[in-house]
């Protein structure tokens, strides 16, 4: 049986892409999920019973808008209530705006490091003192390669991300001498809806195919030319939650196809 069976898990923004990729692999590892995310309610009811028969595990749904520190206190109160704590945190919900900074719209700059960052640091708070009550607890907020390096044209997305790599090493020291670790994961390009409308955008502004729109935007930073799968990070985080990684605190883990080694 594996050593997380039974634990429990929040992964926020868990109805696409990435969430999805770590809810599936924390489930099929047995830990019981709380889902979170936007979206059709019927897609998202037709995900959680999917994760939930597959893995016989409990999986519910919370649909808390993380711009919103009231409803994220909604939401921890809600997984408290469910699954009777909160083992495992995963800081994974965000969004992406590309503008240079002169045309950045105020309001988008505004959603966007309330939800990439801020929210991260609301979660962190409502799920710590339960942690360090029980002494274990395991936190992982995905960051980005835009955490670590720079791009053009996403200036609030690299100022959130990069945010959100500090913000983790102020929590890894804060819980060093607990049973609690934070840490964060740096995903190069990863194929999901996020990246889709970046890659549609490249194909109209270029007059380029998609195939080839999506060849060139891994060309221009991922050296193994090939996306980071959403498994692959649900892998990473798995392991994050293992007892290998008790003494991993803080840092800041980079699965990017050799993207930062540049
Ligand atoms: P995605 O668009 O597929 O998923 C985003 C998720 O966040 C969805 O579940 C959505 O419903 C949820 N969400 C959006 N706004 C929300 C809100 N206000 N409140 C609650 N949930 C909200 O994107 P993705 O590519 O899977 O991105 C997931 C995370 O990974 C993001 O933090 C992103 O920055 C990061 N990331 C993505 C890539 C990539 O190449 N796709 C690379 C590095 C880092």
């Amino acid at each position: 049986m594996s050593a997380l069976a039974g634990k429990s898990a929040i992964v926020t923004g868990s109805t696409s892409g990435i969430g999805l990729g770590i809810a599936e692999k924390l489930a099929a590892a047995g830990v019981r999920i709380l889902m979170n995310g936007l979206g059709d309610p019927t897609a998202i009811e037709v995900i959680r019973s999917r994760l939930a028969e597959q893995n016989h595990v409990d999986v519910h749904f919370h649909g808390a808008d993380l711009t919103r520190p009231e409803e994220i206190h909604k939401l921890v109160t809600f997984a408290e209530d469910v699954l009777g704590g909160v083992d495992i945190l995963v800081n994974n919900a965000g969004v992406q705006h590309v503008a240079p900074i002169t045309d950045f719209p105020v309001d988008r700059w505004d959603y966007l490091l309330a939800l990439n960052l801020s929210a991260v640091f609301h979660c962190m708070r409502e799920v710590l003192p339960g942690m360090l009550r029980r002494n274990w607890g395991r936190i992982i907020n995905i960051s980005s390669a835009h955490g670590l390096v720079a791009s053009v044209n996403k200036a609030a997305y690299v100022a959130s991300k990069h945010g959100v790599v500090g913000l983790t090493k102020v929590a890894g020291l804060e819980t060093a001498q607990t049973g609690v670790t934070v840490n964060a994961i740096a995903p190069g390009w990863v194929l999901t809806p996020l990246v889709e409308a970046q890659i549609r955008a490249r194909a109209e502004a270029e007059g380029k195919t998609i195939d080839l729109a999506r060849l060139e935007l891994l060309a221009e930073k991922q050296p193994s030319r090939e996306f980071v799968t959403p498994a692959q990070i649900g892998d990473l985080v798995v392991f994050l939650c293992s007892p290998a990684a008790d003494q991993i605190r803080g840092q800041t883990i980079s699965i990017d196809g050799g993207w930062t080694a540049q």
